[in-house]
């Protein structure tokens, strides 16, 4: 079973990973503490790429990365890269968002992730970034998942994101569109 280290320290995102990646029959493992990875790419792209590289490389072995965020149109794509920090919790970062969105007729916005996995050397084997388009809510609708999900309503499903079954949402969110673009790809890899 071919070992691949999922550059995060959160083992949430490994256990999102694993259900992603499950027939594949990769031995997923949480980065080394002592690695840290400064996220000063310019796009959700850029930083998936960086993280994946540099634990690569300082593990010797494959690694996969992905990062990800909202970017809402009439905020320019704030928060984007912001995401995580845009507020204390997230609670704090609805109410950012909705305040500064105030009235505007335009609540389009996007969930997007980048995905990338490096060989042991580094170089990048497979990239791909999943977009999953939608409207920001008035107000919060829905209660499960996290983060941003109980004001972003996906047109297509005639839902929220937190209104979404778990198998919903892995199915239609960005995460879910991003590794499904990629699956095929990363069936057909020997990981040496
Ligand atoms: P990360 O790069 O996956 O850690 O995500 C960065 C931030 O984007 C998270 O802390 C959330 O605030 C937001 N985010 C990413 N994916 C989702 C999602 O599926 N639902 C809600 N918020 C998300």
């Amino acid at each position: 079973m071919p070992t691949v280290i999922v550059a995060t320290g959160n083992p949430g995102k490994l256990k999102e990973m694993q259900v992603y990646l499950t027939p594949l029959g990769w031995d997923l493992q949480l980065k080394p503490k002592d690695i840290d990875v400064d996220e000063t790419g310019t796009t959700f792209m850029e930083n998936a790429r960086l993280k994946a590289r540099e634990v690569a490389i300082a593990t010797q072995q494959w690694s996969i990365a992905d990062d990800s965020g909202l970017q809402i149109d009439a905020l320019d794509g704030a928060p984007g890269l912001y995401s995580a920090r845009y507020g204390k919790d997230d609670q704090g970062r609805i109410d950012r968002v909705l305040r500064e969105l105030k009235d505007s007729p335009n609540r389009s916005a996007q969930f997007v992730c980048a995905l990338a996995l490096a060989r042991p050397d580094g170089t990048i084997a497979l990239e791909t970034e999943g977009i999953c388009p939608g409207e920001i809510l008035t107000g919060a609708q829905g209660s499960g998942g996290f983060g941003y999900d109980p004001i972003f309503y996906v047109p297509s499903q005639g839902k929220s994101f937190a209104e979404m079954s778990r198998q919903q949402k892995e199915t239609h969110s960005h995460r879910g569109i991003a590794f499904a673009q990629i699956m095929a790809q990363l069936e057909q890899l020997e990981l040496g």
